[in-house]
């Protein structure tokens, strides 16, 4: 059983945001900062590389459109557009979805970090471009 397309379907209550013929975006039952969303396809696709190129646009437009409005009117500073692919990248629930977490101050609850670590660019690139 997948959570999102029980979701989808109604079967399980959610908090909707915004839901139209294709994409359902909903509240985070985890709410890492005010206003964390996700948001999914209605189709089940297990991650955004499995998606048609015109489905994952499309989504991607409304991504854009609710973070201007979450990040508008919830007052916050800036958002981070996060999709975890695969469990390796944190990823768990297997139904791809885009996370809109709006972003207040420094002391909010998510912290998200790069640290540095030394590759030979041109062996990365040769491997990247195979
Ligand atoms: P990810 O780690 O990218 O797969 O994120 C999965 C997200 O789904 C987590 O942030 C969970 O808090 C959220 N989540 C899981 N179940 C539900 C649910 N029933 N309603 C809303 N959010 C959920
Ligand atoms: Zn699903």
């Amino acid at each position: 059983m997948c959570v999102f397309c029980e979701i989808i379907k109604g079967n399980i209550p959610s908090a909707k945001v915004y839901e139209d013929d294709d994409v359902l975006a909903i509240l985070d039952i985890s709410q890492t900062t005010k206003g964390h969303t996700l948001v999914m396809p209605k189709k089940h696709y297990e991650t955004f590389l499995d998606m048609p190129e015109d489905e994952y646009a499309s989504l991607m437009k409304t991504v854009q459109k609710l973070a201007g409005q979450i990040t508008r009117n919830l007052k916050a500073n800036g958002c981070n557009i996060l999709i975890n692919t695969k469990e390796a990248a944190g990823q768990t629930v297997m139904h791809t979805h885009v996370h809109i977490i709006p972003r207040y101050d420094s002391n909010d609850t998510i912290e998200i970090g790069f640290k540095e670590n030394k590759f030979d660019l041109s062996e990365v690139l040769n491997e990247i471009k195979g």
